[in-house]
């Protein structure tokens, strides 16, 4: 039997932050939760402290945190609270904590994400934006560390499966040709393009396959969430843009595959449950069970494939060039890209507008070589400040 792995859950009130308690909570002889950290859910934080009993949890700020403690303490608990991006971090790189799962969305992940992979920590990665923004750095760090960095996200999860053991000196040595990497297309996917800039909120985050955060249910729904993948997938398994294929696989049930130069496709199936790919990284290279029913392949009856539409989803091609333009590029296309989910999700701005607002800010702002983490977040700054003159350009035309 494995030693008790102490487990960090960055992100714990969203929804992979709970499929990973769920995961957690069924092998209480191989983990401990060590620490939990929520935002704006501080009720359902309470809920998961008095249910883990963790030894920290985390929150948004110090009332908040006074809120909590002194709730938790009137509970019997003994769970230190902390708050901020200096509570996260601290969590993050604790010595008593062996793996971290980082699943707080967006660029607020970023900081904790590389206090945990500078620490060393197992890093099970769902935070995309993080590696997204940083990528150069957060690899660098990765292989200075030592840490073991598994993906969660479904499709990278299923990259990681197909590949050999050994791809350190890249994919050309192990004999890959490409990675495809598949995407269900959204609830978009057949919508007429006319009707698409009157599309609510509420229909972008209603996602044929999956249940997920209301930010990445936007991005699924533009496809910004594939072209973020992209990205990613280039600085997890070292490919080039070009060797990445997206392929439109409406069922959700293989989850990407790798090709290989003598012709064989490998691919890694499985019902759309996130609880898959939390297991498989947190017991690596062992497997455990993780609550999702068996795959049934008669009910499955069919698997369809078709290349996205790039017209339709203009975020792709937006991506890609930002994955070929390197340095500050993709931490710019990110940061564009949380404020128009933002604007969109507040029914300021359209559906179609997103990618109006990411390209205006990508057109203008120039790309500027990346050699830190302040250069990192300077990027991500910039990107910012252009998008909210772009909002404040389009609140002016009252469109
Ligand atoms: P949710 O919105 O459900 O959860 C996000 C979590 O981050 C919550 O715990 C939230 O706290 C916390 N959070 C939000 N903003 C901040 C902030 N500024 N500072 C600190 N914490 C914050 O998102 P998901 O669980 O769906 O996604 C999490 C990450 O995993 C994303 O990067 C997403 O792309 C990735 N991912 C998700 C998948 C899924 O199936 N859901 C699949 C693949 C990747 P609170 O809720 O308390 O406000
Ligand atoms: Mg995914």
């Amino acid at each position: 039997m494995s030693p008790l792995q102490r487990v960090t859950v960055l992100g714990a009130t969203g929804s992979i932050g709970r499929s990973t308690l769920d995961v957690l909570a069924r092998h209480p002889q191989r983990y401990q939760v060590f620490a939990l950290s929520g935002f704006t859910r501080l009720a359902e934080l309470e809920a998961l402290c008095l249910l883990h009993r963790p030894s920290y949890a985390v929150t948004a700020d110090s009332a908040s945190a006074r809120h909590l403690q002194g709730a938790l303490h009137s509970a019997g608990l003994t769970t230190r609270v902390l708050f901020g991006s200096d509570g996260l971090c601290e969590v993050a790189a604790h010595p008593q904590t062996d793996t971290v799962m980082a699943a707080i969305v967006g660029a607020a992940g970023l900081a904790p994400t590389l206090a945990a992979v500078t620490a060393g920590k197992r890093i099970l990665l769902a935070n995309k934006e993080a590696l997204v923004m940083s990528g150069a750095l957060f690899m660098q760090a990765v292989r200075k560390s030592g840490s073991v960095l598994l993906p969660i996200d479904s499709e990278h999860n299923a990259i990681f499966q197909c590949l050999p053991g050994d791809y350190s000196r890249g994919l050309g040595p192990v004999g890959v040709r490409r990675i495809l990497l598949t995407a269900s297309g959204g609830p978009f996917r057949e919508t007429p393009l006319a009707e698409l800039s009157a599309v609510t909120p509420g229909q972008a985050c209603a996602h044929p396959n999956w249940s997920m955060g209301r930010k990445i249910s936007v991005d699924s729904a533009s496809m910004m969430n594939k072209g973020l993948e992209l990205i990613e997938a280039c600085w997890l398994f070292d490919a080039r843009p070009s060797q990445v294929e997206v392929v439109i696989h409406p069922q959700s049930v293989i989850h990407s595959l790798v090709d290989y130069v003598d012709g064989s496709v490998l691919a890694q199936l499985g019902n759309p449950d996130m609880r898959t790919p939390i297991a498989h990284a947190l017991a690596w290279p062992e497997r455990i069970d993780s609550g999702v029913a068996a795959l049934d392949l008669f009910k499955v009856a069919r698997l369809d494939f078709q290349p996205p539409d790039e017209q339709r989803f203009p975020c792709l091609s937006l991506s890609r060039q930002a994955a070929e333009a390197g340095n500050s590029a993709p931490a710019m296309l990110n940061a564009a890209n949380e404020v128009a989910v933002e604007a969109f999700l507040a029914q300021r701005i359209r559906f179609t507008d997103i990618p109006l607002l990411i390209a205006d800010v990508l057109n203008r702002e120039q790309t500027l070589k990346v050699e830190s983490l302040d250069d990192v977040m300077a990027a991500d700054q910039r990107a910012r400040a252009a998008a909210g003159l772009w909002l404040n350009r389009y609140a002016d035309q009252g469109m």
